[in-house]
Protein backbone atom coordinates (compact mmCIF):
# COMPACT_ATOMS: atom_id res chain seq x y z
CA UNK A 1 0.00 0.00 0.00
CA UNK A 2 1.07 3.42 -0.67
CA UNK A 3 0.12 6.87 -1.03
CA UNK A 4 0.55 6.61 -5.02
CA UNK A 5 -2.35 3.79 -4.84
CA UNK A 6 -4.80 3.84 -2.41
CA UNK A 7 -7.17 1.27 -2.93
CA UNK A 8 -5.80 -2.45 -3.99
CA UNK A 9 -8.27 -4.68 -5.39
CA UNK A 10 -8.15 -7.85 -4.39
CA UNK A 11 -11.05 -10.84 -3.72
CA UNK A 12 -9.05 -11.74 -0.98
CA UNK A 13 -8.42 -9.55 2.45
CA UNK A 14 -4.97 -8.62 2.12
CA UNK A 15 -4.53 -7.26 5.96
CA UNK A 16 -4.46 -9.19 9.01
CA UNK A 17 -6.57 -6.54 11.21
CA UNK A 18 -10.38 -7.53 11.48
CA UNK A 19 -12.36 -5.08 13.84
CA UNK A 20 -10.88 -2.35 11.20
CA UNK A 21 -12.34 -3.60 7.64
CA UNK A 22 -14.74 -1.19 5.89
CA UNK A 23 -17.90 -2.89 5.36
CA UNK A 24 -20.18 -1.74 2.76
CA UNK A 25 -23.73 -3.28 3.25
CA UNK A 26 -26.22 -2.74 0.90
CA UNK A 27 -30.04 -2.75 1.32
CA UNK A 28 -32.39 -2.42 -1.20
CA UNK A 29 -29.02 -0.03 -3.04
CA UNK A 30 -29.05 1.97 -0.31
CA UNK A 31 -25.38 2.03 1.69
CA UNK A 32 -25.51 1.92 5.61
CA UNK A 33 -23.92 4.29 7.22
CA UNK A 34 -23.39 5.68 11.13
CA UNK A 35 -24.36 9.09 11.68
CA UNK A 36 -22.29 10.97 13.34
CA UNK A 37 -23.60 14.67 13.85
CA UNK A 38 -23.83 15.86 9.79
CA UNK A 39 -21.37 13.16 8.97
CA UNK A 40 -21.26 9.88 7.15
CA UNK A 41 -19.31 7.03 7.97
CA UNK A 42 -19.02 3.49 6.30
CA UNK A 43 -19.32 1.07 9.83
CA UNK A 44 -16.17 -0.69 10.36
CA UNK A 45 -16.27 -4.34 11.08
CA UNK A 46 -17.01 -4.41 14.97
CA UNK A 47 -20.12 -2.06 14.44
CA UNK A 48 -21.46 -4.80 12.18
CA UNK A 49 -21.04 -7.41 14.56
CA UNK A 50 -22.71 -6.07 17.23
CA UNK A 51 -25.76 -5.62 14.97
CA UNK A 52 -25.85 -9.02 14.21
CA UNK A 53 -27.16 -9.31 11.45
CA UNK A 54 -27.07 -11.81 8.60
CA UNK A 55 -25.23 -10.30 5.46
CA UNK A 56 -25.60 -12.42 2.17
CA UNK A 57 -23.52 -11.62 -1.40
CA UNK A 58 -20.82 -11.21 1.40
CA UNK A 59 -17.32 -10.39 -0.52
CA UNK A 60 -14.11 -8.82 -0.20
CA UNK A 61 -13.44 -5.97 -2.86
CA UNK A 62 -9.98 -4.97 -1.74
CA UNK A 63 -8.07 -2.47 0.62
CA UNK A 64 -8.44 1.11 1.26
CA UNK A 65 -5.34 2.81 2.92
CA UNK A 66 -4.25 -0.25 4.37
CA UNK A 67 -7.66 -1.97 5.77
CA UNK A 68 -9.76 -4.77 4.18
CA UNK A 69 -13.05 -3.46 2.14
CA UNK A 70 -15.64 -5.70 2.24
CA UNK A 71 -19.42 -5.33 0.39
CA UNK A 72 -22.67 -7.44 0.99
CA UNK A 73 -26.55 -7.69 1.54
CA UNK A 74 -28.89 -7.57 4.35
CA UNK A 75 -32.57 -7.95 4.42
CA UNK A 76 -33.34 -7.27 8.09
CA UNK A 77 -34.80 -4.47 9.27
CA UNK A 78 -31.93 -2.34 11.89
CA UNK A 79 -33.41 -0.54 14.83
CA UNK A 80 -30.35 1.71 15.90
CA UNK A 81 -30.58 5.79 16.15
CA UNK A 82 -26.96 5.78 14.62
CA UNK A 83 -27.33 3.85 11.99
CA UNK A 84 -28.68 4.68 8.19
CA UNK A 85 -29.09 3.97 4.72
CA UNK A 86 -28.97 6.48 1.86
CA UNK A 87 -28.50 6.34 -1.34
CA UNK A 88 -25.26 7.01 -3.10
CA UNK A 89 -26.08 10.10 -4.58
CA UNK A 90 -27.34 11.40 -1.41
CA UNK A 91 -24.00 9.50 0.26
CA UNK A 92 -21.72 11.17 -2.71
CA UNK A 93 -23.15 15.05 -1.13
CA UNK A 94 -21.29 14.42 2.26
CA UNK A 95 -17.96 12.90 1.28
CA UNK A 96 -15.00 13.18 -1.26
CA UNK A 97 -14.82 11.90 -4.28
CA UNK A 98 -12.29 8.86 -3.23
CA UNK A 99 -14.95 8.02 -0.48
CA UNK A 100 -17.66 7.81 -3.21
CA UNK A 101 -15.87 6.11 -5.24
CA UNK A 102 -15.35 3.15 -3.21
CA UNK A 103 -18.81 2.99 -2.35
CA UNK A 104 -19.63 2.89 -6.19
CA UNK A 105 -16.60 0.27 -6.31
CA UNK A 106 -19.03 -1.79 -3.94
CA UNK A 107 -22.41 -1.56 -5.10
CA UNK A 108 -20.85 -2.35 -8.76
CA UNK A 109 -19.89 -5.36 -7.86
CA UNK A 110 -23.01 -6.35 -5.90
CA UNK A 111 -24.32 -5.68 -8.90
CA UNK A 112 -22.53 -7.79 -10.81
CA UNK A 113 -22.76 -10.66 -8.36
CA UNK A 114 -26.64 -10.21 -8.33
CA UNK A 115 -26.80 -9.92 -12.20
CA UNK A 116 -24.98 -13.83 -12.98
CA UNK A 117 -26.28 -16.04 -10.46
CA UNK A 118 -27.27 -18.15 -13.58
CA UNK A 119 -25.28 -19.36 -16.67
CA UNK A 120 -26.13 -17.30 -19.60
CA UNK A 121 -25.51 -20.15 -21.79
CA UNK A 122 -26.97 -23.12 -20.00
CA UNK A 123 -29.19 -21.73 -17.11
CA UNK A 124 -26.61 -23.80 -14.52
CA UNK A 125 -26.67 -22.26 -10.97
CA UNK A 126 -23.01 -20.19 -11.60
CA UNK A 127 -20.32 -20.54 -8.75
CA UNK A 128 -17.98 -17.89 -7.55
CA UNK A 129 -14.29 -18.68 -8.79
CA UNK A 130 -12.41 -19.54 -6.17
CA UNK A 131 -8.62 -19.75 -7.80
CA UNK A 132 -6.08 -16.96 -8.99
CA UNK A 133 -6.24 -13.49 -8.27
CA UNK A 134 -9.07 -12.34 -10.58
CA UNK A 135 -13.34 -12.19 -9.79
CA UNK A 136 -15.30 -13.92 -11.93
CA UNK A 137 -18.15 -16.25 -11.91
CA UNK A 138 -17.80 -19.72 -13.43
CA UNK A 139 -20.57 -22.46 -14.42
CA UNK A 140 -19.80 -25.82 -13.02
CA UNK A 141 -22.04 -27.07 -16.12
CA UNK A 142 -20.85 -25.29 -19.34
CA UNK A 143 -17.23 -23.60 -18.18
CA UNK A 144 -18.74 -20.08 -19.08
CA UNK A 145 -16.89 -17.54 -17.09
CA UNK A 146 -17.98 -13.85 -16.57
CA UNK A 147 -15.87 -11.33 -15.55
CA UNK A 148 -17.13 -7.90 -13.85
CA UNK A 149 -18.33 -5.53 -16.66
CA UNK A 150 -19.04 -1.98 -17.08
CA UNK A 151 -21.06 0.25 -19.75
CA UNK A 152 -19.58 2.74 -21.19
CA UNK A 153 -21.11 6.01 -21.63
CA UNK A 154 -19.72 9.06 -22.93
CA UNK A 155 -20.84 12.72 -21.46
CA UNK A 156 -20.37 15.92 -22.95
CA UNK A 157 -19.50 19.33 -22.69
CA UNK A 158 -20.35 21.23 -26.39
CA UNK A 159 -18.84 24.73 -26.57
CA UNK A 160 -20.04 27.45 -29.08
CA UNK A 161 -17.91 30.65 -28.41
CA UNK A 162 -19.39 31.56 -24.70
CA UNK A 163 -21.80 29.34 -24.45
CA UNK A 164 -22.86 25.72 -23.33
CA UNK A 165 -24.67 23.10 -25.27
CA UNK A 166 -27.49 22.30 -22.19
CA UNK A 167 -30.56 20.02 -22.61
CA UNK A 168 -33.43 19.21 -20.65
CA UNK A 169 -34.61 15.40 -20.84
CA UNK A 170 -37.66 13.44 -20.05
CA UNK A 171 -36.61 12.19 -17.37
CA UNK A 172 -35.22 15.17 -15.24
CA UNK A 173 -36.67 17.34 -13.17
CA UNK A 174 -38.57 20.35 -13.97
CA UNK A 175 -36.31 23.13 -15.38
CA UNK A 176 -33.08 21.26 -15.02
CA UNK A 177 -30.49 20.88 -17.91
CA UNK A 178 -27.61 18.79 -18.00
CA UNK A 179 -25.04 18.31 -21.05
CA UNK A 180 -25.38 15.12 -23.22
CA UNK A 181 -25.07 12.22 -22.59
CA UNK A 182 -25.27 8.50 -23.90
CA UNK A 183 -24.62 4.73 -24.26
CA UNK A 184 -21.69 3.79 -26.50
CA UNK A 185 -22.38 1.13 -29.00
CA UNK A 186 -20.90 -2.22 -29.71
CA UNK A 187 -17.67 -1.63 -31.80
CA UNK A 188 -18.04 2.20 -31.62
CA UNK A 189 -14.92 4.56 -30.59
CA UNK A 190 -15.86 6.62 -27.47
CA UNK A 191 -15.32 10.11 -29.93
CA UNK A 192 -17.90 7.98 -32.90
CA UNK A 193 -20.22 8.21 -29.82
CA UNK A 194 -19.69 11.66 -28.88
CA UNK A 195 -20.69 12.80 -32.24
CA UNK A 196 -23.16 10.38 -33.14
CA UNK A 197 -24.96 11.22 -29.61
CA UNK A 198 -24.71 14.74 -29.83
CA UNK A 199 -25.83 14.45 -33.10
CA UNK A 200 -29.20 12.02 -32.84
CA UNK A 201 -29.58 14.87 -29.94
CA UNK A 202 -30.07 17.53 -30.96
CA UNK A 203 -28.76 17.94 -34.87
CA UNK A 204 -25.46 19.56 -33.58
CA UNK A 205 -21.92 18.54 -35.54
CA UNK A 206 -19.04 19.07 -33.43
CA UNK A 207 -14.92 19.41 -33.74
CA UNK A 208 -11.84 19.14 -31.51
CA UNK A 209 -13.54 15.93 -29.36
CA UNK A 210 -11.24 16.42 -26.41
CA UNK A 211 -10.75 13.71 -23.48
CA UNK A 212 -11.81 15.57 -20.16
CA UNK A 213 -12.23 12.52 -17.15
CA UNK A 214 -13.79 9.83 -16.11
CA UNK A 215 -16.16 8.68 -13.54
CA UNK A 216 -17.71 5.09 -12.42
CA UNK A 217 -21.28 5.40 -12.32
CA UNK A 218 -22.97 2.38 -10.58
CA UNK A 219 -26.91 3.00 -11.55
CA UNK A 220 -26.21 -0.23 -12.61
CA UNK A 221 -23.28 -0.29 -13.99
CA UNK A 222 -21.56 2.31 -16.49
CA UNK A 223 -18.43 4.25 -16.76
CA UNK A 224 -18.93 7.98 -17.60
CA UNK A 225 -16.10 8.49 -20.35
CA UNK A 226 -16.17 12.70 -20.38
CA UNK A 227 -15.45 14.63 -23.19
CA UNK A 228 -15.05 18.36 -24.00
CA UNK A 229 -16.04 19.28 -28.01
CA UNK A 230 -16.32 22.58 -30.05
CA UNK A 231 -19.52 23.13 -32.35
CA UNK A 232 -18.67 22.62 -36.03
CA UNK A 233 -22.25 23.28 -37.61
CA UNK A 234 -26.06 22.90 -37.70
CA UNK A 235 -29.30 24.35 -35.71
CA UNK A 236 -30.51 22.83 -32.84
CA UNK A 237 -33.02 20.05 -34.02
CA UNK A 238 -34.03 18.35 -30.55
CA UNK A 239 -34.73 14.69 -31.45
CA UNK A 240 -38.07 15.08 -28.77
CA UNK A 241 -37.60 11.73 -27.84
CA UNK A 242 -35.20 11.66 -24.73
CA UNK A 243 -34.20 15.36 -25.12
CA UNK A 244 -37.42 17.74 -25.22
CA UNK A 245 -35.21 20.84 -25.01
CA UNK A 246 -31.74 22.18 -25.85
CA UNK A 247 -29.96 25.48 -26.36
CA UNK A 248 -26.77 27.41 -25.84
CA UNK A 249 -26.47 29.11 -22.40
CA UNK A 250 -23.83 31.71 -21.41
CA UNK A 251 -22.33 31.71 -18.25
CA UNK A 252 -24.88 34.06 -17.06
CA UNK A 253 -27.72 31.74 -17.47
CA UNK A 254 -26.63 28.27 -16.44
CA UNK A 255 -26.45 29.11 -12.24
CA UNK A 256 -29.69 26.99 -11.24
CA UNK A 257 -30.10 25.34 -14.01
CA UNK A 258 -27.97 22.49 -13.18
CA UNK A 259 -27.90 20.15 -9.90
CA UNK A 260 -24.36 20.79 -8.35
CA UNK A 261 -22.91 17.17 -7.23
CA UNK A 262 -19.40 15.03 -7.54
CA UNK A 263 -20.84 13.76 -10.75
CA UNK A 264 -19.08 14.16 -14.08
CA UNK A 265 -21.72 16.07 -15.61
CA UNK A 266 -21.63 18.86 -12.55
CA UNK A 267 -17.84 18.90 -13.12
CA UNK A 268 -18.20 19.82 -16.97
CA UNK A 269 -20.08 22.43 -16.50
CA UNK A 270 -18.25 23.71 -13.69
CA UNK A 271 -15.36 23.11 -15.82
CA UNK A 272 -17.28 25.96 -18.59
CA UNK A 273 -18.24 27.91 -16.04
CA UNK A 274 -14.37 28.74 -14.80
CA UNK A 275 -12.88 28.67 -18.53
CA UNK A 276 -15.63 31.00 -20.60
ZN1 LIG B 1 -23.30 -22.87 -18.24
Amino acid sequence: MSDYILFEPSKHPLYEEYNQDYLYIFKENKLMVVKDNEKYHVPRRDTIDELNVDLINFQCIGAYDGHNCFCGEITDNINSNSIDFVDLRTYSKYVDEETYLLSSKALLLLNWLKSNQYCGRCGSKMERKEDGNDRAMVCPNCGNIVWPKTAPAIIVAVTKGDKLLLAHNRQFPEGMYSVLAGFVELGETFEQCVKREVFEETGIKVKNIKYFGSQPWPFPNSMMIGYTAEYLEGEIREDKDEIIHADWFSKEEIPGKYRQSISIGSRLIKWFLENH
